[in-house]
């Protein structure tokens, strides 16, 4: 099993390889040869979670030297509970927020580590992690790596414009990890973390890998949980569901859409957005135009240049296919808002703002048919803007609470590579 660029102009690696070069030498992403054709005979025996990720997962590794650590490498990363939730009889919520920092990024973070860590065994040189974030990649990242062997990782983010708690959970880190709060914008952060890769010298010295949402190790664990879930409604319901999933850099998405292309029963994948309106309006003139992110109350979902869709025009050639496949529709930060509040009133239950979007989305479109909204993070994490709608407190898990109760370590530094690379 190969990987070849988007771009087409770098050579054919394994998934291992692929995994450690992150962006192709070309500048594109990696994408399967070919998608390989996974019999979904193991879908009813009712495996747990970490062997079901295995059987999804390690066709993409055939003939990789981690073939056979597969399933070991998702017992090490799938710890929690994937619950698939019913708000009534056709309408789900794929609840993917009980890892270690809330978010489904941890479903990512947590394989891509692992495997690193695997791959790691074999090298004399420690690897160095470089994650620029503007709240939740690095902290499921940070979480991931935390003790890994053999890797150390240097999170960055913009001094004062991350949200409280998500700077508690970027900092309360010891070992392996530092975190640098820099003094300027995300873009700024992610400009460092750009011209250190580009600096040759600099790269093979520390041994630079990247862990953002274009690493091929993120996406493969993204199909997992939409076969699961589709297994489950079925098994609950005797129909497959229409997915409906929160996007922003469409990392989550493509996951779908690869799974789908694995032979999944994946009836139709839909995308909400937020006021970043780059996908709605190239599905609607043929014309893709990237704009400057703009902030919204889903702030995680502030793309306006989302890297992954070079992914999703790979898979659908022309734009006719592109068009016939992915639907994504635009919501409002007064929507979103509104959507928090009245899911509360209707049926009880406590969105995040992206799960908002979704939700929204969902009673909005396709309020008549069977429905799996993906919730993407624990509406503890941006209490700020979910409190004030619902008119009470947001319990807070476990795992946010002990994370938050720890002793913070940070370095403060000027946009400056040698800041960065000097301790
Ligand atoms: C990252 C993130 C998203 C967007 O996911 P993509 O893979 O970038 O499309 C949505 N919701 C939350 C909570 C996130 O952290």
């Amino acid at each position: 099993m190969k990987f070849i660029s988007t771009r087409g102009k770098s050579p054919a690696v394994t998934a291992s390889e692929a995994i450690v070069n992150g962006l192709a030498p070309d500048g594109g992403l990696y994408v399967p040869e070919r998608f390989p054709e996974i019999p979904m005979d193991f879908l009813d025996k009712g495996l747990p979670y970490p062997l079901f990720a295995a059987k999804i997962i390690q066709p993409f590794f055939k003939g990789d030297p981690l073939f056979d650590r597969i399933p070991e490498i998702c017992e090490k990363a799938f710890t929690f509970d994937v619950p698939l939730r019913m708000l009534d009889d056709k309408k789900g919520i794929l609840e993917l927020f009980y890892g270690p920092t809330a978010a489904f990024k941890d479903f990512g973070a947590r394989f891509l580590a692992s495997a690193l860590e695997s791959i790691q065994e074999k090298s004399r040189q420690l690897l160095t992690i470089l994650v620029a974030t503007s709240g939740d990649t690095g902290s499921a990242v940070a979480s991931a790596f935390y003790k890994k062997k053999g890797i150390r990782v240097k999170v960055l983010f913009p001094k004062g414009r991350v949200s409280l708690r998500q700077e508690k959970q970027l900092t309360c880190w010891d070992t392996n990890i530092q975190s640098y709060s820099v003094e300027g914008s995300f873009d700024d952060c992610q400009k460092l973390v750009k011209d250190a890769f580009q600096d040759e010298a600099l790269k093979t010295k520390w041994h630079l890998s990247s862990a953002n949402s274009i690493n091929l190790g993120r996406l493969l664990p993204q199909m997992v949980y939409y076969v699961y879930a589709a297994q489950e409604y079925y098994r609950q319901k005797g129909r497959y569901p229409v997915f409906i999933i929160p996007s922003g850099n469409v990392g989550n998405s493509v996951g779908a859409y690869w799974a789908r292309e694995c032979g999944a029963p994946l009836k139709k994948i839909v995308l909400a957005v937020n006021a970043n309106k780059t996908i709605p309006h190239y599905l609607e003139t043929g014309k893709y135009i990237p704009g400057k992110s703009i902030q919204t109350v889903a702030n995680a979902m502030d793309v306006g240049d989302p890297s992954n869709m070079e992914r999703i025009m790979y898979l659908f050639k022309d734009f006719t296919t592109l068009k016939r496949n992915v639907s994504a529709f635009s919501v409002s930060d007064k929507e979103i808002r509104e959507e928090i509040r009245s899911t509360f009133k209707l049926f009880n239950y406590i969105l995040c703002p992206h799960t908002a979007a979704g939700q929204f989305v969902r009673e909005r479109f396709f309020s008549d048919i069977d429905t799996i909204v993906v919730s993407t993070a624990h509406p503890a994490k941006f209490e700020s803007i979910v409190e004030p709608e619902i008119g009470k407190s947001v319990p807070v898990p476990k795992s946010l609470q002990k994370m938050l109760s720890k002793e913070s370590s940070v370095t403060s530094i000027k946009p400056d590579m040698k800041a960065l690379f000097t301790t």
